[in-house]
């Protein structure tokens, strides 16, 4: 993205994902040029002292026509979302923000001629049928939740809209990220960060998934560097458009849990599922992500080790001046 070009708009912005994304933005890019929206305010970021912020609901088409106006809006970041656990106790909240909210964005930027749009996508577009190890980037997409179910559709309509309209919409499926600024918004790998927070507070944890449930992670540094790297990418060695699977790791809640007893030895874990762990068993085990690296390079820097050593390290300064907010 040219630099001296850019109006970016940020939906979603007080959301685990969208925190951070915003102040790397407002890193990046001239702060000003950088518009955070969201329908509450961040916990953990100023966002109107930062840079510009406006209330937006994105199942309102007509609100966003007007920010997207007021702004001069070319380049949307869309990470308005519900996930996947709220997402199957409010099926209709997650129909409505998910499928509505993103229809509204793509035909904003449609009709306003935008240069490129970021739809994240997510591993939830799989399902039991989908092959668990190393899940190709072409397969079934048979979900079996709410969420799974607007996101392969968000998918497809990002696809439809670049290939019917040539909007450039780019978008990758994420799996569980685990960070410690804004906390997770209600997903089946919530527990990958939870178990961070009670680790150095109450040096125990009661897990909702089974101790040998493995799933896909990534740490937030390499979300947004996947985020930053696929929206700079060459168009022209893109392939795909709304869809890239993207890996870092793969762990269990067994093998996290003993990567943090090296560091807190008296760490205990027990295990207690509840309903995310049948979303979980129909949730790939390790994903193959050979189209990201081919199109536009894509490679992690965090594995577990260099992941848990971080998370305890910045939770653990933060508990002993008291703000850990948990
Ligand atoms: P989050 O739940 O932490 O944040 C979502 C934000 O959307 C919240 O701040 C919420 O207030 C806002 N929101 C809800 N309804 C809205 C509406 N009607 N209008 C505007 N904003 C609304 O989610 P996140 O983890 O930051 O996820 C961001 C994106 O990344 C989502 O598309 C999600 O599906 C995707 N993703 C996240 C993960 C993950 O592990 N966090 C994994 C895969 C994909």
């Amino acid at each position: 993205m040219a630099k001296e070009m850019t109006k970016i708009m940020v939906t979603g912005s007080a959301g685990q994902i969208g925190t951070e994304l915003i102040k790397a933005l407002r890193k990046k890019y001239d702060a000003p040029s950088v518009l955070a929206t969201d329908i509450q305010p961040s916990e953990t970021v100023d966002l109107p002292e930062s840079g510009p912020f406006e209330f937006l609901d994105v199942t309102k088409k007509e609100n966003i026509e007007a920010i997207v106006q007021k702004y001069r809006i070319d380049t949307i970041f869309h990470m308005a979302a519900i996930l996947s656990a709220t997402g199957e106790k409010k099926p209709r909240l997650a129909w409505d923000v998910n499928m509505t909210g993103t229809y509204n964005i793509l035909e904003a930027a449609r009709e306003h001629g935008m240069t490129r749009v970021f739809i994240p996508s997510s591993i939830a577009v799989f399902g039991p049928e989908t092959p668990r190890e190393h899940t190709p980037q072409e397969t079934i997409l048979r979900p079996k939740t709410m969420y799974g179910v607007t996101k392969v559709a968000g998918e497809l309509l990002g696809n439809y809209y670049a290939e019917r309209f040539g909007l450039d919409v780019r978008g990758c499926r994420f799996p569980g990220i685990i960070s410690h600024e804004a906390l997770p918004g209600g997903g089946t790998t919530d527990y990958a960060v939870a178990i961070f927070y009670e680790a150095v507070k109450n040096k125990k944890y009661s897990c909702f998934l089974k101790e040998d449930t493995r799933l896909p992670m990534m740490y937030m540094p390499d979300c947004l560097k996947a985020i930053f790297d696929l929206m700079e990418a060459d168009s022209s060695r893109l392939k795909h458009h709304a869809d890239f699977n993207v890996a870092a790791m793969s762990f269990t809640p067994g093998e996290l849990a003993a990567e943090i007893k090296k560091h807190i030895p008296e760490f205990a874990c027990e295990y207690k599922p509840d309903f995310r762990q049948t979303i979980a068993e129909t949730w790939p085990m390790t994903i193959d992500d050979s189209a990201a690296k081919m199109e536009w390079r894509w490679q992690p820097d965090y594995d577990l080790a260099v992941m848990t050593k971080d998370m305890l390290s910045v939770l653990s300064v933060r508990w002993a001046e008291g703000r850990l907010n948990y």
